[in-house]
């Protein structure tokens, strides 16, 4: 057992001047009944999706005593497959979670002496990766009512010269999209690396507003995926990314050899085999999102557009309050990075109803919870 007064006492171990006094990145992950705090996907893997994933994983730890395939081929191939687009094995990467992509990129795009902006309130990840890879960060706004149009991302671009741009589209924690005009204009005057963050592209309501149809005319352009939010597989850790092969080519350059295990290649690989069955899911918690949001703004909040799978809304006066509220009452949601906003994952109808009616008793009737 460690003694408290050791485990204080990291702060005094001689880490990069760069990096003391920051906090770890993480959300508090409560035993609680209703947990949609973390944009997960509610609904768990399938009994048949389950035997797959074990067969799989079973005939992987059979040659457990070899190192995996390196370079990843057979689930680059059934992820250019699934992204379709004319993509190929050349065009996609995979690792640890797209934050592991997102550190790739960073690792040979950014770094010391390096700059890299994006427009908030977005991804908290994209500012913490660029910290710990000595990329100084530019963070530049959204306007209002949390959108990007083309003219003014464009003048920030020009102004800033970053090697590497963020955009998130669909937005976390906002949930607003960007559209695609946008993201041309980016890339238009970008002087380096545009990295499109599509986590939630499977959840948007516009599914051919995707930043995939633009590869083909943009050679520095990334566009960044996760299996972890519409394909619920989060605890899988699997995420990738579609560029021109030399961006891919670029990235060996840093990522570790052999960074993603057999067995995640083995559980990636099964779970694309059910996409079908996985994706079926996110009809359903678009529709649930599309009442969250009618029914929010009807109990007198502000509820944002939203392409994702989660519903950013307020605003309070105390929201630390109305977070507190709901924890005691068995239902964890999130505190954004933009005060006075709550952000709710939509869950299975059961969960998200659990929250409309506890959300509904702490704000009705009390007007002076809600900010105007
Ligand atoms: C959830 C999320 C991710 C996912 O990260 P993983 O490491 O793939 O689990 C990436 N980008 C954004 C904007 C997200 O919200």
């Amino acid at each position: 057992m460690t003694a408290p007064e050791q485990v204080a006492a990291w702060t005094d171990l001689p880490i990069r001047p760069d990096l003391a006094g920051r906090r770890p990145y993480g959300a508090p992950q409560l035993e609680v009944a209703v947990r949609l705090n973390t944009n997960e996907n509610p609904y768990p893997p399938s009994a048949a999706l389950v035997d797959d994933i074990a067969r799989a994983v079973a005939a992987a730890a059979a040659g457990l005593n070899r190192y995996p395939d390196r370079d990843v081929i057979a689930l680059r191939t059934a992820l250019a497959g699934y992204l379709g687009h004319g993509l190929t094995s050349a065009h996609t990467w995979a690792a640890n979670g797209s934050n592991e992509i997102i550190l790739q990129l960073m690792q040979v795009f950014g770094g010391p002496g390096r700059r890299a902006l994006g427009f908030e309130p977005s991804y908290s990840m994209h500012p913490m990766i660029a910290q710990t890879t000595a990329t100084q960060w530019i963070p530049a706004e959204r306007s209002g009512d949390f959108r990007l149009d083309a003219d003014y991302a464009r003048t920030v671009v020009r102004q800033h010269q970053p090697d590497v741009v963020f955009l998130t589209s669909p937005n976390n924690p906002t949930g607003t999209a960007t559209p695609l005009d946008v993201v041309e204009a980016v890339c238009e005057v970008a002087p380096g690396m545009v990295a499109v963050d599509e986590a939630y592209a499977e959840f948007a309501r516009d599914q051919k507003a995707t930043a995939l149809t633009l590869l083909p005319r943009y050679p520095r352009l990334v566009v960044i995926r996760t299996m972890s939010k519409a394909f619920a597989l989060a605890g899988a850790r699997i995420g990738y990314l579609a560029a021109a092969p030399p961006v891919v080519q670029s990235l060996q350059l840093v990522r570790l050899p052999y960074h993603l295990s057999a067995v995640s290649q083995a559980v990636a690989l099964a779970a694309l085999r059910h996409a079908g069955e996985l994706l079926s899911s996110v009809e359903a918690i678009r529709a649930e999102r599309d009442r969250l949001v009618t029914d929010l703004r009807a109990i007198g909040l502000q509820a944002a557009e939203s392409d994702t799978n989660f519903v950013l809304f307020g605003r309070f006066a105390d929201r630390r309050a109305i977070w507190e509220a709901l924890l005691d009452r068995g239902v964890l949601i999130r505190e954004p990075a933009l005060p006075s906003w709550l952000r709710v994952t939509v869950g299975t109808a059961a969960e998200t109803a659990s929250f409309r009616s506890e959300l509904t008793s702490l704000v009705a009737g009390q007007p002076d919870v809600v900010l105007p």
